[in-house]
This record gives C-alpha cells, structure tokens and sequence, in this order.
C-alpha cells in the first residue's frame, strides 16, 4: 500500500481508497445505496455517476475500508448488478462528509441501460395503504421498480432524458427525490397524483380520467369487451378470461382464430399465486419463473378441471400465463378479480404498439374501448416468454424485464459491430470492445410498422450506449428485409448462414457457463493484491470462456423451419460440426421439394403432400388444385428443395388431421406436441452417407407410419417425436465414431418443442454425451443476431 495514503489520527492508521464499480449501477438506486452504507460505516468522501459507471471513494481506518467494500458487493440494491473496475489507494483529503456529487460524463462510457422493473413490495403496500398520498396511483415507483428501457430516451439516466421529462415534480415528490435517506432518492420516473401521468378511458361515447377511468375500465370487462389497456412496453388487448363469448369476439375481430392468448392473473393468497393454482398445474420451477422479477409469460400446463375455456389455447395442453407486473396492473387485476386475457395490442407479427392515438387508429376494430395514460413509451417492449425444459428456464422470446439483455464476450471486437438478425421473430444486437446486448423481440419484418421499430431500435441501442457500429452483420438470404436494410447502409457487410449463426449462439452461450469463477471479488486489505487478483480473476474467467469458444468442438443439431443453406438449398435439419468460424455440415435428412415454396410454411398440407408423393403414397386429396400442384412439384416449378424438420413437423400434423392451414406461425407442430401421448416403439429411421459424407437420414418410414390410421393420433405423434430424438442419438453416435467432439447442441425454433427437446436430451445423455439447450437467448430465431456477431468475430478473429 501507498505509505502516503496512511495517516495516523490518534494513533489510528486511517486510509483512502478510490473504487470505480461498473455493471448495472445506475438506474437501481445505487448511489444511495452508498451514501447510506458510507454513514453507517461512518466513512468521510464522495460518490459519483460517471456515464455508466459508479465512482465512489472513501477514507477510514483500513479495517472499516475492507468491510465497506465488501458491503459495496454484498449488500448491494436487489436491482444492482455492481462489479470492481478498479480499486486505487488514494492521498488522503481534508474531508467531514460524504457526498453526492452532480453526475459527470466520462471519456469511455461503460452503459448499462436497465431493463424494466416490477412493482417493489415497497410500493405495492404503499399503494394498497388508504393512508397513503399514492393511494390506488397507478403510476407509483421507486429507485428498486418501475420503467426503465422504455421510458429512456438518452443516457446518463437523468429524469430530463427520460419521458417523465414533461412532467415536473411537486414539492412533495422533489423532497423525496433529493432525500439520499428516501428510497425515492433519484428515482427518476417518480411521481404521484399531484404531478404525474393520469389514465383515461375512451370509449365510442364515454370519456373519463383518473379513478373512474379504471372503474370505467373495469365495468367494460365486466360486460364482456374488449380493453386496450396501454402498460409499460406497450398495449395489452384485454378481456375476461372465463368469458368464452367475449375471447370469440376478440379472436374474430383480430382475425386471430387460434393463436394462443396470454393470461395474467390476480396476485392473489400468500405469495400472490392461489389463483394461478386454481387453474394451473404449478412446480417448483414454473412458480420461480412466474415470480421472477422479469415477470415474464411461462408456458405452464393446465389443471384438468381448470375453469379456463378452450378458446385460451385450442388444442394445447399450456397456457401462457403471467403475474401483473405494473401498478396498473395490479390495480387492474386486484378489482376485475379474476383472470384476464393479456395479449400483445398489434396488428398480427408486428410490435406491440405504444401510441395512444395510433392504438386507436389501429385497434378501434378490436378494441371496444381504450384505458389510456399519459407516460409517453420511448420504444416497445413485448412481454417476455419463457419455458421450462428439461428442468430449466428457457427464454423463447426477450422482452420487457428482460431486454436489452447483455453479455461479456471473451474476446474485444476491434470496432463496434451491428447484428441484424433474421426476419421473423426479428430482433437486433449491438456488439462493441467485449460487450455485446441483444434488443428486445420486434417481430415479424413483413409489415411497415415492424421495419420501422426495426430501424428505430438499431438507432436507439446505438444512441442509448454510445456506440456507433462500423461494420455489419445479416443473415445469408438476400430476401430477409434485415438483409437488404443492411446493404444499404454503405459499411461492410459480413453474410452469415442461418445455421452457423443458431450454432454460434449456442456455443457462446454454453461457454458462459463451463466458467466457475465466482463474479463477486472479494476486496482484501492490501489494494494492489486485490486489484491484481480481481483483474486476474476477470481474465482468467475470459481466458476460459475463450478457451472453451476457440477449443471445444461441438455438434449442433439445428433444426427449424427453413434457413437458406450453403448449397441454396433450404436447411432445417442439419447438424453442424466444428466450433465458432469453423462449422461443417455433417449430418441432415433426405431433401425433398416444397410445393409453392414460402407458402408451405403457411400450409402444412402441402408439406404432407409433398412427403406422400416422395414416398409414392397417394395424397388424401385427388382435387384438381392438387393434381395441378402435383405437376408443378414433378417439374420442380416454385417447390425448393429442403431439408428442413420444421416441415417434417408441418407435414405429421397435417397427415393426423390436426393442422391443415395454420392461422399462426408454428401451430402445426405445437398441435403435434400437445396431443403425443401413449406407449410405441421409435422407429429407426435409415441413415446413409451420401457422395460428400454427409450422414442422411431418411424420413420415409415415418410418413407411411403417420398414415396408419388403425393407430391413434396420440400415439402416431408420440412416435414421430420419439423416432425424431432418437435420429438425433444415433446420427451423433455415428458421427462421433469418425469424428469426435466435445459436447451435442440442440438448437433451432423445432427446439422449442419441449418434448422432443426433453427426449433428446435424456437419450443423449444416456448415451454419454454431453449436452447443451439454449437457456439465456432464445434457440429461435429471436437469438440469431447474437450467433452472427459471435459467428462474425470466431470467423476474422
Ligand atoms: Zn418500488
Ligand atoms: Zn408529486
């Protein structure tokens, strides 16, 4: 230690010591919580927001030091995610205090850009509490809850860069926000019902504001309508949830006859769940990601005497279900006291609109009546959607609470560089120096509004973090709209394939994990020691993670839909060799030509056509649309070649009779899955090499085996799961005889599929093979961005 730095005050050696803390430090109360713990440490210096990061310094006798630095980790706000920078011994100060000093900018911005928070339990009492000035306010937040991403307009996180910005505080909330003492010390969307937004409920004759607008609000879902209710992300179309009559109305308005429905309900009994329970068939799991902070929607199995109709999920065995996460909300499902339908307020594949006169304009024929408020949304931001698979937390699609989500790479990018991703289920990611952040789901890029959110949230990531991308990277079809906006743009384009870019993924994130070091660095009393441990400690933790990246070899099976492949073929059932940079294509199944091409993916008969007269069988339909279908496909007219499982799922749900013409993206085999069931024998599909070694599965035995209709649905589609996980063992097995690997991954939208993800992975670990399903990024395509900075980097590095 610095001798300078030590004094002796009656006979007491006192120290100084300078920390920079980075992670998630702002926007979580993390300056207060320093004030506070320097007070109670009886420590004298300063504390700062720098952009992005957190300077703190503090004098005291060594011993004090260690346990407040200590404290600086361990204790820190739930929301806070701090880490050591750096930690310095500094010359000591003529100091009495400790204090907040004014936010400064620094030279190199380390932001982090907080996701959105769940009302505190802190604020809920308060808000439940008569007593209190923020009685029933809908709008009542603090520095540990309340919007963040979607309500920032500019970093550093100060209220005047944020859409509270109009809304100027009164002389009550101003003490509370300058009282580092008050837990709404700098909570920058603070507000009440003096100074902050209001709600308002629009319908064709009735307008009211503030309370009565929610009791207006309420008496519409009573009366069976439907409500676009404008939330943090967003607007929900509402109704109630035991009312089949009034979810016929909303799914035949929004031209939505199918598509699964979320449903949020009331935080009801100890621990807020009674009413979920009621309904739902609850495990250890389910109820952690429920109550997770990110108050997410998890895909959850139904009780068999649940009250929840049909109409919910036709044909599925899982609801989507969610806790409310706003005050709003709260207050909402609090007086409606039963469960309410929560869907996305969007036009079909689009994001989730936000305008208050735009949701009118767009959702006037679904909705009947509209309950406003007047906090601007900066950006979109979906619910989230999770999964439990294999015992585990799956994230299927990242959203509010969640996004933007953000990793440390194991390697610096020499300049920033911008992922565009694919073209459904869309979403971007920014990557610069070792950082990279994944935007929230966007959606479908089809329609105008999608490309606009597109192109609004490239510019905002970018704007939010200071980074401007010098390079891009799209997806190998020239057709997706992400890959032609990226030509545009005048700066070097990477192209990469579809599948590389879900193996990469997939990689990436599985060497986060092979990595033990633990993230919280224990602060010694010799500063230099602790700083060169931390910061061997941090590189020792890249180092593995780059290790693990650069030297593990992997399978990766990733099946989907259809990708455009290296041979312009579309790919969707390949396994991939290799590691990031270096991925070969070693394994796939028999190709086959899809009639009318794109819209295939729309029409799982034609799929199931195609699979009948590859195998000779005859197709159910002799109709003359058919037999003209059947002539273009003999000639190879508008029907490419594939290879892709997704349509092998298409195709079975089409041959049982359960899925024809799919009204939403991936029915067909959600169909599939839920209603497999019952004891069979897997069927060993044909593997072969072809010309260029490739392992080739064939799928034929399957479709005569589909047709066998002395078989019961239920279990022709237990055995086509079974077969398909079991194609996954033994085409890994073989190709492990030649050539050896480290570990399987399972990655691609078919892996959404929980029971043939569940299989696959049981039987290849019973195989002794190592095993990894993507838990942080979604495996569909929403994490491809990801995969292709990663798959960029592996491939010039
Ligand atoms: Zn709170
Ligand atoms: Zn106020």
């Amino acid at each position: 230690m610095n001798s300078d730095s030590r004094h002796s005050v009656r006979g007491t050696a006192i120290a100084a010591r300078r920390w920079l803390m980075g992670g998630r430090v702002q926007g979580v109360g993390y300056r207060a919580f320093v004030f506070n713990l320097a007070q109670r440490y009886r420590l004298s210096g300063v504390v700062q927001n720098l952009t992005g990061e957190v300077l703190v310094e503090a004098q005291g006798e060594p011993g004090v030091l260690d346990a407040f630095a200590d404290a600086l980790i361990s204790a820190a706000p739930p929301l806070a995610r701090p880490h050591v920078v750096s930690c310095l011994p500094i010359p000591l100060r003529e100091l009495n205090s400790f204090e907040i000093l004014p936010s400064a900018v620094s030279l190199h911005a380390q932001v982090h850009v907080p996701p959105d928070n769940f009302l505190c339990d802190d604020c809920r009492r308060e808000m439940l509490d008569p007593g209190d000035r923020r009685y029933r306010y809908p709008f009542i937040n603090c520095t540990q809850c309340g919007p963040r991403y979607t309500l920032i307009t500019r970093m550093p996180y100060d209220r005047p860069n944020t859409t509270m910005a109009d809304f100027p505080l009164c002389p009550a909330c101003r003490a509370e926000y300058e009282d580092p003492h008050n837990r709404r010390f700098h909570a920058q969307p603070l507000a009440c019902p003096v100074c902050g937004p209001q709600l308002s409920f629009v319908a064709a004759h009735e307008y009211s504001s503030g309370d009565t607008a929610l009791a207006d609000c309420i008496a519409a879902l009573r009366r069976g309508e439907t409500v676009a209710v404008k939330g943090i992300g967003g607007y929900h179309l509402m109704c109630d949830a035991l009312n089949t009559a009034a979810i016929a109305r909303l799914r035949d308005s929004k031209h939505r006859p199918h598509k699964p429905l979320a449903v949020m309900f009331p935080w009801q009994g100890a621990g807020g769940l009674q009413r979920v329970r009621d309904e739902l068939l609850l495990d250890a799991a389910t109820e952690a990601a429920l109550c997770d902070k990110s108050r997410p929607i998890v895909l959850i199995p139904k009780r068999a005497d649940s009250a929840l109709p049909d109409a919910i999920a036709p044909g599925l065995r899982e609801i989507g279900a969610m806790l409310p996460y706003s005050p709003l909300h709260h207050l909402l499902l609090e007086y409606f006291g039963s469960p309410l339908v929560a869907t996305s307020g969007n036009v079909s594949g689009e994001p989730v609109l936000t305008d208050n006169a735009e949701a009118e304009a767009r959702l006037g024929k679904v909705a009947q009546s509209f309950l406003h408020h007047n906090r601007p949304i900066a950006r979109p931001a979906d619910d989230s959607v999770l999964r439990v698979i294999a015992g585990k937390l799956r994230l299927l699609r990242a959203g509010r609470g969640i996004a933007p989500l953000e990793f440390d790479l194991p390697f610096t990018l020499p300049q920033p560089l911008l992922a565009v991703g694919g073209h459904m289920k869309n979403a971007i990611a920014l990557a610069w120096n070792n950082r990279a952040v994944l935007s929230p789901h966007i959606g479908d890029l089809d329609a105008p509004r999608s490309l606009e959110i597109f192109e609004q949230v490239i510019a905002d990531l970018q704007q939010l973090y200071g980074v401007k991308a010098q390079s891009i990277v799209c997806d190998a079809h020239p057709g997706y709209a992400s890959s032609r906006w990226a030509a545009k743009q005048g700066l070097p384009l990477y192209r990469v394939q579809h599948h590389h870019a879900h193996a990469s993924a997939l990689a990436f994130e599985a060497s986060l994990d092979s990595s033990n070091f633990n993230s919280k660095v224990r602060q010694g009393g010799n500063e230099q020691v602790t700083q060169t441990v931390q910061t061997a400690r941090q590189g020792a933790r890249e180092e593995a993670n780059a290790v693990s990246l650069k030297k593990w070899s992997w399978l990766i099976f990733t099946w989907d839909g259809v990708g455009l492949g290296e041979d312009d073929t579309l790919w969707g059932g390949e396994a991939l060799l290799g590691r990031p940079g270096k991925w070969k294509r070693v394994a796939s199944f028999k190709p086959f030509r899809l009639p009318g091409g794109e819209r295939a993916g729309r029409e799982p008969w034609r799929s199931a056509a195609a699979l009948c007269w590859e195998s000779g069988l005859a197709w159910k339909s002799n109709a003359r649309d058919a037999l003209l279908l059947k002539s273009a496909w003999q000639h190879g007219l508008n029907a490419p070649v594939t290879t892709a499982v997704g349509r092998l799922f298409d195709a079975a749900s089409s041959l049982l009779g359960l899925c024809d013409t799919a009204s939403y993206e991936g029915q067909g085999p959600m169909l599939l899955e839920a209603v497999a069931q019952g004891e069979i024998e897997a069927i060993d599909l044909p593997l072969h090499e072809d010309e260029s070694n490739l392992l080739v599965a064939d799928w034929t035995p399957l479709s005569h085996a589909l047709r066998r209709d002395e078989v019961p649905v239920a279990q022709r589609a237990m055995q086509f799961h079974l077969s398909l996980a079991q194609t996954i063992v033994r085409q890994a097995q073989h190709i492990h005889a030649h050539m050896p690997f480290d570990a399987v991954g399972l990655t691609g939208g078919v892996f959404q599929n929980k029971l043939l993800a569940e299989l696959a992975l049981q039987q290849l670990a019973a195989a002794g093979f190592e095993t990894y399903l993507p838990q942080q990024a979604p495996c569909n395509d929403g994490g491809l961005a990801l995969g292709q900075l990663i798959e960029t980097n592996c491939r010039n590095g």
